[in-house]
């Protein structure tokens, strides 16, 4: 066992669901998806996000991410080495209402898959937040583990493959198994939801298929919008869907995406979303 670094109590490496982490929405007794079928079931009948979010903390239904994910919360990396790793599925983070709805890709083996929470201990997130934060959408810069104070009343940020994966890259079975997780998330939260900022290529191509996105049109009336930063279409629903380049180390290191650029995109999130 080892102790949280910001709360000093002490943990096993995964956490055991309903053990005092902060902010573990699971119980001993949160239901378990062991296969694909089984996530369909538990994502399509959560009624409310904190037992969707529960219900995703627990998943087991990708053996191989399961592994992973686990082995990483073992074995730690050095910087890491005193602290104890989640190491479970990470759920969404954020506002059941949210305005402005941020989608990724997956958990980072040592950030989320560490600390439990979206986009947080990892560089990634440090520019994400700091951006956040800028733009008057967190109520703090930093973002470092999930007990250190950071709220929002406007934003959710997900993920349509809640487990670390190895080099980054989910298989296809592991992403389509993933996949009812934030569909449900969706279906929970959409009728809030004015903007989608998608993070990446990929983020853009999930949120084309978010339920209602089907008939998604550009404004142009292009009718595949292509991803692009700062690119924006409009979804049948009404909320718009916003391009923005992924804040990993490497966009942010080459100055493909700069904290400037972060800036304009959640300046105009906002704008689009109507927030003041
Ligand atoms: S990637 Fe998704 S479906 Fe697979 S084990 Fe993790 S939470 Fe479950």
């Amino acid at each position: 066992m080892l102790v949280h670094p910001n709360t000093g109590v002490a943990f096993e490496s995964p956490v055991p669901p309903g053990s005092g982490w902060p902010g573990d929405p699971a119980t001993p007794l949160t239901a378990t998806a062991t296969d694909a079928a089984q996530v369909r079931a538990l994502a399509g009948s959560a009624g409310s996000v904190p037992e969707l979010d529960a219900r995703v903390s627990v998943c087991r239904a990708c053996p191989r991410l399961v592994t992973w994910r686990e082995d990483v919360a073992v074995t730690k990396r050095r910087a890491f080495a005193d602290q104890p790793y989640w190491g479970r599925p990470v759920p969404g983070w954020g506002s059941q209402r949210p305005r402005i709805f941020i989608v990724g890709l997956a958990p980072a083996a040592h950030g989320a898959n560490r600390t439990g929470r979206m986009f947080t201990g990892d560089r990634s997130g440090d520019q994400l937040y700091a951006a956040l934060y800028r733009a008057g959408l967190v109520n703090q810069p930093i973002s470092v583990d999930a007990a250190d104070g950071l709220r929002t009343e406007q934003v959710r940020i997900s993920a349509p493959v809640k487990c670390a994966p190895p080099a980054n890259v989910p298989t296809p079975v592991e992403r389509d198994t993933c996949w009812p997780w934030l569909e449900s998330e969706w279906r929970l939260v959409s009728e809030h939801v004015r903007v989608v900022v998608a993070l990446g290529g990929f983020g853009w191509q999930i949120a084309l298929r978010l339920p209602g996105a089907p008939e998604v049109q550009a404004i142009r009336g292009t009718p595949k919008p292509r991803f692009g930063h700062g690119v924006v279409a409009t979804l049948a629903s009404g909320a718009r869907l916003l391009g923005c380049y992924h804040p990993s180390q490497q966009n942010m290191f080459t100055g493909r995406l700069t904290p400037a650029m972060l800036d304009d995109i959640f300046i105009k999130a906002k704008e689009l979303a109507g927030i003041r």
